[in-house]
C-alpha cells in the first residue's frame, strides 16, 4: 500500500536546524558542548542534534531566571499587560500551527491530524484561558477581632505574589501541550520559569521559546534547557535558588523530584501515572460507549496518563462489547502520523516499544484472554498493535501497573459495590468513565470514585477551565483552571493599625 506522507516545509526546515538552548534573549549550546540524539519514532531514524545541558547550564538558567524576577520590566508589568503577552502567544501558536503540529508528530509521533485538531489548540486555548486570569489575581480583605485587643480597629488585607523563580519538567505524550500547561499559570502569575522538556521531543519547546520572545516576554522570563532527566531535570529539581518545582511524569521520578526539592524546601507540584478505570454498565448507548471506551485507551497510542486502561464492563453486555472493542481496534489503522490516514502512530521511543511489548508478555503469561493485537507492529519503527486483553483480574501486573500504550484490560462485573471496590483498588487516583443511562447512577459512582477527573459519557474532554490532576499517587495539585494558580501564588496578609 502506498502512503503519501505530508510534513509541513517550515517544520522539516525547523527540525533539521543546529538546536541551542534559550537563556535570557539568547540561543546557546551547552556549555560542555555535548549533545544527543533524537530520532523519528515511525523509522527509527535520527531526527534531529539536541544541546545536552548540565547543571552548569542549569545555574546560569536560574540565575537568568532570577534576575528576570527581580528586573521591574516584569516585576512591575501591569496585569493587563500580561494578559495582552499570553493572548499574543495564544494568537501565535494558532498562526504556526501545522508547523507545531508536525514537529510533535516527528517528534513524538502522533497523527498530525490529532495534533492540529488537538495538542496545538488546547495548547492557544491555555494561554488565552490564562490571559483573563493575570487581571483578577484579587486578594481579600478581613475582618479581625484579636482577643487580647479589644479596643484597636485594624484594616487587613492580602495580596496574592508569585511564588519566584519556577522549574518545570515536562513529559513527551503531549510535547507543546505539556509546556502550555505548565508556562500559562507560571507567567499569568508573574512567575519566571526554567523549562526542561523531555529529552526524546524537545522541539515543540525550542520552536515555542522563539514565539515567547517574539510575543514581547522580557528575556528571562523563559528559560529553555534541553538535557536528559538525571542531567539536567535533577539539578533543577535540587537547585537552592528555585522556589517551585512543577513536575509531570513518572511516579517513579515524582518520588525522585520530591526528594530533590526538600534541600531548600521548594514548593512541589506533580502530575503523575494513572490506571485509570473506565465503568461500562449494560444500560449504556453502546452505540457511544463501545467507540468512546476503545478511544479512551487508544487515542494517543495508549500514551496519556489519564487512559481509561481499566474497563469494566456489567455481565450481561461483556460479550457483545469485547466484540465491539475488537472490531473498533481492528478499524484503527496504524501507521506513520504524516499520513493523513493514520489513526494511530508509533509509541514514541524504543525504550516504550520494550516497555509496551515486554508488558504484552506479562499479561500473556499471567493468562489474560487476547481478544485482538497483543505484538508489535511492523519491522520499522515503534509500533503496537492497539491491543485487547479479556478476562484479568485485579492481582494481575497488567492491570495494577501504568503500561503507558495501547493495551486495554477488561473484566466483567456483576454489581455496583464489587465495581467500586476494584475501581478503587489502585495507588493512582488519575481519572475515570461511567457509560450509563441512568443519572442517579451515573453521579452516585462520580462520588464514589477516588479519582480527580470523573467523564459521565465520555472520556478524555480536556478545556483550559477544567481541573485536572490526581488523587492518591497520581499527584499533587491541579492543573488549568482556577486552581492551578495556587501552585504558582503565595499570599501575604497585611495587617495595619487604624
Ligand atoms: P519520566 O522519566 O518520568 O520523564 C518525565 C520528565 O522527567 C522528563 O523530562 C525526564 O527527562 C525527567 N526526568 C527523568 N528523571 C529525572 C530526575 N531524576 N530528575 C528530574 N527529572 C527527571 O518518564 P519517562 O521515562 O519518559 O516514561 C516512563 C514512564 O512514565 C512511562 O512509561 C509512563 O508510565 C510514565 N509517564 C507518565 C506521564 C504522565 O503524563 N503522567 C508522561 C510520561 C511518562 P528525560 O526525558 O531525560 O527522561
Ligand atoms: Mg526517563
Amino acid at each position: 500500500m502506498s502512503t503519501q506522507l505530508h510534513a509541513d516545509p517550515a517544520a522539516t526546515a525547523f527540525a533539521a536546524k543546529h538546536h541551542r538552548m534559550l537563556i535570557g534573549g539568547d540561543w546557546v549550546d551547552s556549555h560542555s558542548g555535548k549533545t544527543f540524539d533524537t530520532y523519528n519514532p515511525a523509522t527509527g531514524e535520527v531526527l534531529a542534534s539536541i544541546p545536552a545541558g548540565d547543571s552548569e547550564d542549569i545555574d546560569r538558567a536560574v540565575k537568568t531566571a532570577r534576575a528576570a524576577f527581580e528586573n521591574p520590566t516584569w516585576a512591575n508589568m501591569h496585569p493587563a499587560t500580561r494578559g495582552k503577552l499570553l493572548h499574543k502567544l495564544g494568537d501565535l501558536i494558532l498562526e504556526h500551527a501545522d508547523e507545531l503540529a508536525t514537529l510533535d508528530t516527528l517528534d513524538n509521533g502522533k497523527p498530525f491530524a490529532v495534533a492540529r485538531a488537538a495538542d496545538i489548540p488546547l495548547a492557544a486555548d491555555l494561554f488565552h484561558y490564562m490571559a483573563g486570569w493575570a487581571t483578577k489575581l484579587n486578594g481579600s480583605t478581613i475582618s479581625l477581632s484579636v482577643p487580647y485587643m479589644p479596643d484597636a480597629q485594624f484594616h487587613a488585607y492580602t495580596l496574592r505574589e508569585p511564588i519566584g523563580v519556577v522549574g518545570q519538567i515536562i513529559p513527551w505524550n503531549f510535547p507543546l501541550l505539556m509546556a502550555a500547561w505548565k508556562l500559562g499559570p507560571a507567567l499569568t502569575t508573574g512567575c519566571t520559569v526554567v523549562l526542561k522538556p523531555a529529552e526524546q521531543t524537545p522541539l515543540s519547546a525550542l520552536r515555542l521559546g522563539e514565539l515567547i520572545l517574539e510575543a514581547g516576554f522580557p528575556e528571562g522570563v523563559v528559560n529553555i534547557i534541553t538535557g536528559l532527566g538525571e542531567e539536567a531535570g535533577a539539578p533543577l529539581a535540587a537547585h537552592d535558588d528555585v522556589d517551585k518545582i512543577a513536575f509531570t511524569g513518572s511516579t517513579e521520578v515524582g518520588k525522585l523530584i520530591v526528594q530533590a526539592a526538600a534541600g531548600n524546601l521548594k514548593k512541589v507540584s506533580l502530575e503523575l501515572g494513572g490506571k485509570s478505570p473506565n465503568l461500562l454498565f449494560a444500560d449504556a448507548d453502546m452505540a457511544t460507549a463501545v467507540p468512546g471506551a476503545a478511544s479512551a485507551i487508544f487515542f494517543n497510542q495508549g500514551q496519556v496518563c489519564c487512559a481509561g486502561s481499566r474497563l469494566y464492563v456489567e455481565n450481561s453486555v461483556y460479550d457483545d462489547v469485547l466484540q465491539g472493542l475488537s472490531d473498533a481496534a481492528k478499524s484503527i489503522k496504524v501507521g506513520n502520523g504524516l499520513d493523513p490516514s493514520t489513526d494511530m502512530g508509533p509509541l514514541t521511543s524504543q525504550e516504550q516499544l520494550d516497555r509496551v511489548t515486554n508488558y504484552l508478555s506479562i499479561g500473556e503469561s499471567e493468562g489474560a484472554r487476547n481478544i485482538t493485537g497483543g505484538k508489535r507492529w511492523g519491522s520499522q519503527g515503534y509500533f503496537v498493535e492497539p491491543t485487547v486483553l479479556a478476562d484479568t483480574t485485579e492481582d494481575m501486573r497488567v492491570v495494577k501497573e501504568e503500561i503507558f500504550g495501547p493495551v486495554l484490560s477488561v473484566s466483567p462485573f456483576k454489581d455496583v459495590d464489587e465495581l467500586t471496590a476494584k475501581a478503587n483498588k489502585s495507588n493512582f487516583g488519575l481519572a475515570s468513565g461511567v457509560w450509563t443511562k441512568d443519572l442517579s447512577k451515573a453521579h452516585r459512582a462520580a462520588k464514589a470514585i477516588k479519582a480527580g477527573t470523573v467523564w459521565v459519557n465520555c472520556f478524555n474532554v480536556f478545556d483550559a477551565a477544567l481541573p485536572f490532576g490526581g488523587y492518591k499517587q497520581s499527584g499533587w495539585g491541579r492543573e488549568m483552571g482556577g486552581e492551578v494558580l495556587e501552585n504558582y501564588l503565595q499570599t501575604k496578609a497585611v495587617t495595619t493599625q487604624i
